[in-house]
């Protein structure tokens, strides 16, 4: 299956196992990661989008609809999609308390000082319990045939592993989260070791005793929403 896809069902596998109730997906684009987990309405109660690129997100959103047949099946359970236009370099009250918060190939379309801004909104404002980052791994480059450069001209930077893993680690200490690195997108046979995956991940999990308290939090709103939907 084509890499995007890979990515998608490696976070479709996660909410599987671990059943989140609220999930947001940063920067979302077009809907796909969400349109794929809606099917877990029995699951999650809470779905949530934020891209920074409004009309992207506008797209293809009212396919996020129940359908008739959502209708005919009625369940208990609620769920409730909702999308935002705005950056995560900015914090914004209505994301805190989830439990997983994915941002699949975005990361390298920051610069690295709103990478730090990043850091500090997802991990220290956000404070989720799971996160999942997803980002090129620059070592598998040469595999990509007639690349020359970055994958995308968009991309600020392509890390190696050592490279993610110095960031994951620094975020980890600093916001009392622990890391896994794995990856989807499989480096040709023998060369798994040397190269890595394609696209590199890493899985986070905040420590026991960790959760931010709120108390005086002040409450800032700095996304628009731009779609609401209630099943
Ligand atoms: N996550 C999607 C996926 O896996 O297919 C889309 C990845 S796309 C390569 C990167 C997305 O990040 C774009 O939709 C872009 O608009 C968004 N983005 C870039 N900078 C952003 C920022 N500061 N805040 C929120 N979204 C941002």
């Amino acid at each position: 299956p084509a890499l995007h896809r890979q990515r998608h069902q490696f976070v479709i596998d996660f909410v599987k196992r671990n059943k989140p109730r609220k999930v947001v997906d940063l920067g979302c684009a077009e809907c796909t990661l969400l349109g794929k987990l809606r099917w877990f309405q029995r699951e999650i109660d809470l779905l949530v989008g934020v891209d920074i690129d409004g009309t992207k997100v506008k797209k293809k959103m009212h396919a996020l609809a129940p359908m008739a047949t959502d209708y005919l099946q009625p369940s208990y359970e609620q769920l409730c999609i909702e999308l935002y236009q705005g950056s995560v370099t900015q914090r914004d009250a209505r994301l805190r308390g989830f439990d997983l918060v994915t941002s699949i190939e975005l990361i390298e379309h920051l610069t690295l000082d709103d990478v730090e801004c990043f850091s500090e909104v997802v991990f220290g404002y956000m404070n989720p319990v799971d996160v999942i980052i997803s980002t090129p791994n620059s070592e598998f480059n040469p595999f990509l045939p007639g690349l020359s450069g970055f994958r995308h001209s968009d991309h600020k930077f392509e890390w190696t592993r050592a490279e993610f893993k110095t960031w994951a680690q620094t975020v980890c200490l600093k916001f009392g989260y622990e890391v896994e690195f794995t990856g989807v997108g499989a480096a040709p046979p023998g060369q798994q070791e040397s190269v890595g995956f394609c696209s590199q991940i890493g899985v986070f999990h905040r420590l026991e005793g960790n959760m931010l308290r709120c108390d005086n939090a002040e409450d800032v709103f700095a996304y628009t929403l731009l779609y609401s939907i209630n099943y």
